[in-house]
């Protein structure tokens, strides 16, 4: 079982070329060279001041989506093969590029980390098959959900379709299970592309019905690997999550709707940082069992990986919530 948490610094875009980047990577300590592994922003009390935060790694405004690929889940499809669950969150404030890692854009080189992810599953399954001589199968599906208000949404049922309360969760042999998801099984890159469009549709469907409320909840897809030989049978789960916006409740208009979402979010997200700080720590309890996300994704049972990605601005007026965000990440370690 163990963690990593890297941070992503996001490049000034179109509109923000006139300001100034206050958030940095650096080496840590006092090397001037290497590979950045802190975080630097300025005191906002006393700006000739800085703090600093360590992670794993950290990637500057020119990481590629290639580089964010190859150094952090490139290596997590091997253990994925061997049997056990890999997941990968990203969090952060709106607009500091989670959409971008998980999904990124239409183009080859903008290609986020899940296609990217699928397309090394789908080429070490073809190999695995292959190197058996068709002794071995290999399976593919996926689910794609939501978590919105502590609801479960089934993102591949049009939002006009779903019950406002919800699918239910239930335990089964020691599992979380949502009842009643749907289950796609998908044997290409592109059989796979197409029904992730779909759904993906489904979800920004909603965002102008709910009031941008694609960043006020949880998307999560869950890629379920089955490998099958004469004699058994071994499945594993790719989970990659796209969290709600982590942007301090407190300052946005907190009226009716809005306060139920926000202490959600901030329950789970609370919850999350638990389990991951849990998990990093070796402790044998995580309290996964205490929200409905890391329940559902069992989160740190089975031997599993975990990647949190945290995203970031490096402009000013982000200035309090990246330092709320780096204080999140910093407690997970
Ligand atoms: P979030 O999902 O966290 O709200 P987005 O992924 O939608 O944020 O990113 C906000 C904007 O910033 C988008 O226009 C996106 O294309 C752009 N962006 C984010 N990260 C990068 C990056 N690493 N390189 C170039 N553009 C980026
Ligand atoms: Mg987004």
């Amino acid at each position: 079982m163990s963690v990593r948490v890297v941070a992503r610094i996001r490049p000034l875009l179109k509109l923000e070329l006139d300001k100034d980047s206050i958030v940095t990577a650096a080496p840590a300590g006092n090397e001037t060279i290497g590979s950045p592994t802190v975080v630097r922003i300025p005191n906002p009390k006393n700006e000739a001041e800085h703090f600093s935060f360590q992670f794993n790694s950290v990637y500057d405004q020119e990481a590629t989506q290639q580089d964010i690929y190859d150094h952090e889940v490139a290596p997590t499809v091997k253990h994925l093969f061997n049997g056990f669950d890999t997941t990968i969150f990203a969090y952060g404030v709106t607009g500091t590029g989670k959409t971008h890692t998980m999904r990124g854009g239409k183009s080859l080189a903008d290609r986020g980390v899940i296609p990217r992810l699928l397309s090394s599953i789908y080429r070490r399954s073809r190999k695995i098959e292959k190197d058996s001589g068709g002794s071995t199968q290999v399976e593919v599906a996926m689910s794609y959900y939501e978590i919105y208000c502590d609801r479960v949404y089934d993102l591949f049922e049009p939002p006009d379709k779903r019950t406002p309360s919800g699918l239910p969760i239930r335990d089964n042999n020691g599992k979380t299970v949502v009842v009643g998801l749907t289950e796609r099984p998908c044997t290409t890159l592109k059989e796979f592309e197409q029904l992730y469009d779909q759904a993906n549709v489904n979800r920004s469907t909603s965002a102008t019905k709910l009031n941008a409320h694609s960043s006020r909840s949880h998307a999560i897809l869950c890629v379920k690997v089955t490998q099958t030989t004469e004699t058994h049978t071994r499945i594993s789960t790719a989970s990659a999550i796209d969290l709600a916006g982590s942007e301090d409740n407190r300052r946005t208009e907190n009226v009716k709707d809005r306060m139920v979402e926000s202490a959600s979010i901030n329950k789970s997200l609370f919850v999350l940082a638990q389990c991951v700080e849990a998990i990093s720590r070796k402790q044998s309890r995580i309290p996964y069992r205490e929200s409905k996300m890391t329940r559902i994704l069992s989160l740190g049972q089975n031997n599993g990986l975990t990647l949190m990605i945290l995203n970031l601005a490096p402009v000013r007026s982000y200035h309090l919530d990246t330092l709320s965000s780096l204080n999140f990440a910093n407690r997970t370690k």
